[in-house]
């Protein structure tokens, strides 16, 4: 669609909501790697762990709000077509008042259940029992989220590669382009011919093919636009 804008949103915008990025300082957890806790392997062998890990996360994201850079996406909204795809599973774009949001790996306050697969939202916070019980058939609970080496959903990714191929400007915040298949959006955005403008601390893979890298804080940086 002419004019069109897709912003991707990494866990560096909420880095300025004190919630800490995966690669980044202050994010390790009793000296565990994200890598180590956020996969299927690592929950099997032992979901009291994991759990505890994301009742830690859930406890910081509870307490966080969004800061300026999701306000100032959330009132591009009012006035262009915009779509934030993020990979963030904290919620603070919809809190900060974004209505197109695409979630690629879930959000933090749903679970799904190991035995029945009903899903649903669990906001009790810290958790009153580590690991949760599924509220209808009494069994383990998980994150309803998406950890490494798992699929995306399928509905969730074409509708991002749709929006993402029709665009005219891809915008990419906070992320640091090594988780995929998020991390290959700005390339097919570059190969559909859309604008690619990074913001972003650091240099990161989407800097090569970017057409404007802009080096600041998420916040900073799209007080530019
Ligand atoms: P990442 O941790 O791999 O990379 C974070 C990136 O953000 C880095 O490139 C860093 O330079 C940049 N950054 C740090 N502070 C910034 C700031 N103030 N403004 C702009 N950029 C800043 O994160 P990723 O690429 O999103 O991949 C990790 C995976 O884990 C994703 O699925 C991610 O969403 C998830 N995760 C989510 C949260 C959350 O929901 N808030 C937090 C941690 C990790
Ligand atoms: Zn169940």
């Amino acid at each position: 669609m002419k004019g069109s804008v897709v912003v991707l949103t990494g866990a560096g915008i909420s880095a300025e909501s004190g919630i800490p990025t995966f690669r980044g300082e202050g994010g390790l957890w009793k000296n565990f790697k994200p890598e180590e806790l956020a996969t299927p392997q690592a929950f099997a062998k032992n979901p009291k762990l994991v759990w505890e890990w994301y009742d830690w996360r859930r406890q910081l994201i509870a307490k966080a709000k969004p800061n300026k850079a999701h306000m100032l996406l959330a009132e591009m909204e009012k006035k262009m077509n915009i779509t934030v795809i993020t990979q963030n599973v904290d919620g603070l774009h919809q809190r900060a008042g974004s209505k197109k949001v695409i979630e690629l790996h879930g959000n933090i306050w749903r679970v799904k259940c190991t035995a029945c697969s009903a899903e649903y939202e669990l906001y009790e916070t810290p958790l009153p029992e580590i690991p949760p019980k599924c509220k209808y058939c009494g069994g383990l609970l998980r994150p309803a989220v998406v950890w490494f080496g798992e699929p995306l959903p399928e509905d969730v990714l074409s509708k991002a590669f749709e929006l993402t191929k029709e665009c005219d400007l891809f915008l990419v915040i906070g992320t640091s382009g090594l988780v995929y298949p998020a991390g290959y959006l700005p390339f097919l955005a570059k190969q559909h011919k859309a604008k690619v403008v990074e913001i972003n601390p650091e240099r990161t893979p989407i800097s090569e093919i970017a057409d404007i890298s802009i080096r600041e804080k998420a916040s900073v940086g799209l007080r530019l636009f």
